[in-house]
């Protein structure tokens, strides 16, 4: 499962389009709509996070541009505060990345960065809050 924070632009020529409709039904993406605007021009603004399998998510993004909607991500990157994790693995259980692990024999728990999706599983389960969530905005 990988999941995004996207804000997307629709000209005047796409806004009145079944887009949004599109991608949930034929790349089977789940939306949750965060923020929708028209301006006076008719262009559209809608901030919205984006999830499902990642090719699927991969095809979606296509489908946009391909569709002359310009989208920018607002990546986010997890991170953990070494400072609060006390190392009870409770977050091992969750991660569907394999980026949390525990290493054995130590029994340490293990985060690595460069498997990390930023899917934020194991923010709320996380005891110490150590599970930390950042906002990093890049043009696609
Ligand atoms: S956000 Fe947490 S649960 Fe999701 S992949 Fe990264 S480390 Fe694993
Ligand atoms: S659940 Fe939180 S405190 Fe426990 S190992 Fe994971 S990051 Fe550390």
């Amino acid at each position: 499962m990988h999941a995004e924070m996207l804000i997307l632009h629709f000209s005047r020529k796409v806004v009145d389009q079944p887009i949004i409709y599109r991608l949930v039904k034929d790349y089977d993406l789940e939306f949750n709509l965060l923020k929708a605007a028209i301006n006076p021009l008719q262009e559209g603004v809608i901030v919205m996070e984006l999830r499902g399998h990642p090719k699927n998510f991969r095809r979606g993004l296509k489908y946009l541009r391909d569709a002359g909607v310009e989208v920018k991500r607002v990546a986010r990157e997890v991170t953990r505060n070494e400072e609060l994790c006390y190392q009870c693995g409770t977050c091992t259980a969750v991660c569907p990345s394999g980026a949390l692990s525990v290493k054995r024999p130590e029994m340490a728990v293990v985060f690595d960065a460069t498997k990390c999706s930023a899917c934020e599983l194991c923010c709320p389960v996380c005891p110490a809050r150590a599970m930390e969530v950042r906002l990093n905005r890049s043009a696609v």
